[in-house]
């Protein structure tokens, strides 16, 4: 049954081919319940990717279902990841499900920064 319009957890997603080394992958931080890295498109100077361990399919699974201490690891790791961008600021993007685009089925949080961001959501037409 799809849940927030995403299937069940795919065990073979490529997030979780890094998770198990079966795919490369540019290492910013790895801490007990969360693995950081370069996004392979960088959408801005700095565009790194944040990632849990376990396996959750979205930012609601993982909010859901997650222990507290994953989802503490988690936000520490961002917060962790992004102390450079502190001083200019910069932007925290969870795409969750149909709606926002969500490619990869397993919950990843996007860290944008380096340059003005511009728009939050592009506007209609
Ligand atoms: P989303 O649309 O929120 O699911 O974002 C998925 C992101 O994963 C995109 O920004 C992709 O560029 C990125 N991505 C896909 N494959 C890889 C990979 N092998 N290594 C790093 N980033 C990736």
């Amino acid at each position: 049954m799809p849940v927030n319009g995403l299937p069940p957890y795919d065990t073979t997603n490529i997030f979780a081919r890094i998770l198990k080394g079966e795919i490369p992958c540019r290492k910013v931080l790895e801490t007990e319940h969360a693995l950081a890295f370069h996004d392979i498109a960088p959408q801005a100077p700095t565009h790194i990717l944040i990632i849990p361990k376990g396996s959750y399919v979205s930012a609601s699974d993982f909010s859901t279902q997650a222990s507290a201490e994953e989802v503490a690891g988690l936000w520490r790791a961002v917060a962790e990841v992004a102390k450079p961008l502190e001083a200019t600021g910069y932007r925290i993007i969870c795409n969750m499900g149909m709606d926002s685009g969500q490619e990869v089925p397993h919950f990843h949080v996007h860290v944008l920064g380096g340059r003005p961001l511009g728009v939050m959501v592009a506007k209609q037409g």
